[in-house]
Parts: structure tokens; C-alpha cells; sequence
């Protein structure tokens, strides 16, 4: 067993953590501030090739792995979540669903351009109705001569609102199988579709920046072509990317409860009481000791998990464990974080109340708690 990065991967990792600390860690108190998009911070990201690390170079990737992807992840979830979240769901979500199950044609057309980050992927299967019982979508496709019309609604959609956003890769009813369940298919929806509008922006209690809103396909055209892959197991395509996607929202919780850590330390000796600094008190020192011991284990099983999918073996134990844990970890880790600033952790000059509200949602996209409660029991009844 060997726990040390490769050469490219610790140049991927310290290449980002240079570029996030010094372009987007100063702007990340303005941009939750005012919900503002960075375009020109997510350029330069695409400049850098992190919209594509884990793709071939022959659709727009840099040609590396999973494990490089997530490392990648943590580094600039560590400086600001949202583009943390904006690369979990265009690259290791969208992308990866267009590269795995995609046409040639495909590929070309919508992957590459996402993989070189001059467009962004939006992922559409959550609906009014349907969150945790995602099955139960009530969206419908229906081919008419050379194209799918599509009808539903389509809610808390991440990216789609950026303006360079291409592309919703949205799952719809298209049949009913004969014991009665409905087939669910999986379309590449364009976003300047006729029939596609760009519904409310969320007003959201964090991640401001990250472009949330709801979406209304109301006869939405789209040519036939657009169908991605087997019409009958489009459910299945989208339920095996999210697996990526948890793996994604561990690298950013273990990202962000890191920057709790380096903020909550420094603060420690830096913070004076009863003449020494409150990081000589044995009770703040086991608060920090906990933070370190926890992100080291969420570090250690995502990393695992996004081996194993670059081994090409089975993680969705790993990546459920990982994403469970993780996330109710940065909970923790923030508020102990607030905790060791006091009164001042309240503040919103001060870092630490940022991430604090940051954290709560990771326990909510991509699967809730629950649902990972739920994936992992399945699998320890199977191992019966
Ligand atoms: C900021 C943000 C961004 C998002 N981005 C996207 C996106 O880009 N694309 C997309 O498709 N979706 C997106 N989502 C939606 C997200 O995936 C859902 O919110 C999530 O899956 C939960 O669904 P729900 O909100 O409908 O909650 P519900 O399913 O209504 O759940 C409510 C509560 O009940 C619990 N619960 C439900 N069923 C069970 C059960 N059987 N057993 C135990 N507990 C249960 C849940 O765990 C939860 O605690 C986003 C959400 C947020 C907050």
C-alpha cells in the first residue's frame, strides 16, 4: 500500500492551492456577499485545465485521473466553496455523464467545451415533487417526428443560471415499463432551447455565487439526436455520476473544515485571555485536535473512494461513507471553528461565520444524510 501523491498529483494540488489562495481567497468574502458570479476567476480556472482534469485530451480534459480532480476540489473549496461546487457539478457530474455515456458526436459537441471550461454543465434531476424520491420525477419526454418535447419543472439547479451555462443534462419519463414503473430517460437539453426558461434565482442562506435557480420546460424542443444514452436506463446514468458527485461534496466539506482549522489555529495564538494566548488551554487545543483528526479521515476515505473509480473498481460504499462523513464533519468543524473565535466568530469580517453557514447545505445536495444512511444499510443487507 502506497499513501504518497504522485509527482503530478501534489503539482495539481499545490499548483491550486497557489492560485486559490492567491486569486480567489481575497475575493471570497465580496462574492457572498453579493451573490456576484466570477467570471474571471473561473477563466482563469479553465486556463489552468481544472475543468477538465480527469478527460482525455482529446475531449478538452488534461488527460489526469479522479484522484487528481478531487485533490483539485479540496484546494479551492479550502479558498471558496462555490467554485468548489461549480467544478463538482460541470466537470465530475455533467461531464463525466456526456463522456461516459455519450456519442462520439456527442462528446464533441457538448463535452469538449465543458471540459475546457468555455462552457458550464448543469445537472437536472430534482423537481418540486421529487427530491429524495428523485424516481418519482414527473418531467415528460415525448418524440414527435425528429424531436423530444419536453414538459416539467426542474428545481434548485446549480450552474444554470452562469451565462456561459450550456447545457442541462435533464432526466424525464418517457414510457412506462410493464410492471408499471416509468422509464426514465436522460437528455442533453441546450439552454437557448425553444421552450427552456430560466426560472427564479434561489435566495440562498450560503453558496450566494453559486448560479441556483429553477427551471421550466414548457414544450421544450430538442432534436433527437439529444437523447444520452440507453433510453431505458437514464435514471440508472444519472444515479451512477451522483456517486462521483459525493466523492466531489467530501473533497469540498474536507476543504472547507481545513480552512476552519487554519483560521481557528491561527486565531487561537493569536487571541489573548487571561494573559496567555487562548491556544495555551488545553480545552481549545482538544477542540483543534478533533478538527485535525476528523479532516484527516474525511481526506483519507475520499481520496480512497476516487482511487478506487480510477482503478475502475467498485466505490459506492467508499463514496457514500465518504460523503456522509465528511459532510457532518464540516459541521462540526465550523462550529467549533465559531466557537474558538467567540463573539467575534459571529461577525461576518470575520471568515469562520462564512463557513459556518457553508457547511450546513454539503449534508443536503448530492443525497441527504439520510439517503447515504439509507445507500449504506442496502449495502451491509446485501453483505448478509
Ligand atoms: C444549494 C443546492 C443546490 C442543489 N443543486 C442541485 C442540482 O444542481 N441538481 C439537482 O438535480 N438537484 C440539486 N439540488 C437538490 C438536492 O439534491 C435535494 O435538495 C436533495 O436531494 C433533497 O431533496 P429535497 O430537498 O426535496 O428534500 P426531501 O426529499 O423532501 O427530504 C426532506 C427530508 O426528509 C428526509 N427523507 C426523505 N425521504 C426519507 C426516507 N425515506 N427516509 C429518511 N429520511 C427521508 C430527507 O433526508 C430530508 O431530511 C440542490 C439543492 C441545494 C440545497
Amino acid at each position: 500500500m502506497n499513501f504518497d501523491l504522485t509527482e503530478e498529483h501534489r503539482m495539481i494540488r499545490d499548483m491550486t492551492r497557489d492560485f486559490a489562495s492567491e486569486v480567489i481567497a481575497p475575493r471570497s468574502e465580496e462574492m457572498e456577499r453579493t451573490g456576484e458570479y466570477p467570471y474571471d476567476i473561473i477563466s482563469r480556472m479553465a486556463e489552468l485545465g481544472m475543468m477538465g482534469i480527469p478527460f482525455p485530451e482529446v475531449y478538452g480534459g488534461s488527460g489526469g485521473d479522479w484522484v487528481g480532480m478531487h485533490l483539485c476540489i479540496e484546494e479551492i473549496s479550502r479558498c471558496d466553496i462555490t467554485l468548489g461546487v461549480l467544478l463538482d457539478v460541470t466537470t465530475c457530474v455533467v461531464g463525466q455523464e456526456l463522456f461516459v455515456f455519450g456519442t462520439e458526436e456527442q462528446k464533441r459537441k457538448w463535452l469538449v467545451p465543458i471540459a475546457r471550461g468555455e462552457k458550464i454543465g448543469a445537472f437536472g434531476l430534482t423537481e418540486p415533487d421529487a427530491g429524495s424520491d428523485a424516481a418519482s420525477l414527473k418531467t415528460k419526454a415525448v418524440l414527435e417526428g425528429n424531436e423530444w418535447i419536453l414538459n416539467g419543472t426542474k428545481q434548485f439547479i446549480t450552474n444554470i443560471g452562469l451565462e456561459n451555462a450550456s447545457v442541462l443534462l435533464a432526466a424525464a419519463r418517457t414510457g412506462k415499463k410493464e410492471k408499471g414503473k416509468s422509464i426514465i430517460s436522460t437528455f442533453i437539453v441546450p439552454k437557448d432551447a425553444p421552450g427552456f426558461h430560466l426560472g427564479k434565482k434561489y435566495d440562498k442562506v450560503a453558496w450566494r455565487a453559486s448560479a441556483t435557480h429553477e427551471v421550466i420546460l414548457e414544450d421544450c424542443r430538442i432534436p433527437k439526436e439529444n437523447l444520452l444514452g440507453d433510453p431505458k436506463r437514464g435514471f440508472a446514468q444519472h444515479l451512477a455520476v451522483l456517486e462521483t458527485g459525493r466523492i466531489s461534496i467530501a473533497a469540498i466539506s474536507v476543504g472547507l473544515a481545513q480552512a476552519c482549522l487554519d483560521n481557528a489555529l491561527a486565531y487561537a495564538k493569536e487571541r489573548t485571555q487571561f494573559g496567555q494566548p487562548i491556544f495555551n488551554s488545553q480545552a481549545i487545543q482538544f477542540k483543534l485536535a478533533d478538527m485535525a483528526v476528523s479532516i484527516e479521515l474525511a481526506r483519507n476515505e475520499y481520496l480512497k473512494a476516487a482511487w478506487l473509480k480510477d482503478q475502475g473498481r467498485k466505490h459506492t460504499f467508499e463514496a457514500t461513507v465518504a460523503k456522509l462523513y465528511a459532510s457532518e464533519m464540516v459541521e462540526k468543524v465550523a462550529s467549533d471553528a465559531v466557537q474558538v473565535h467567540g463573539g467575534y466568530g459571529c461577525m461576518n469580517e470575520y471568515p469562520v461565520s462564512r463557513y459556518y453557514k457553508g457547511a450546513k447545505p454539503l449534508q443536503i445536495v448530492e443525497g441527504t444524510s439520510e439517503v447515504q444512511r439509507i445507500i449504506i444499510g442496502r449495502i451491509l443487507g446485501n453483505r448478509l
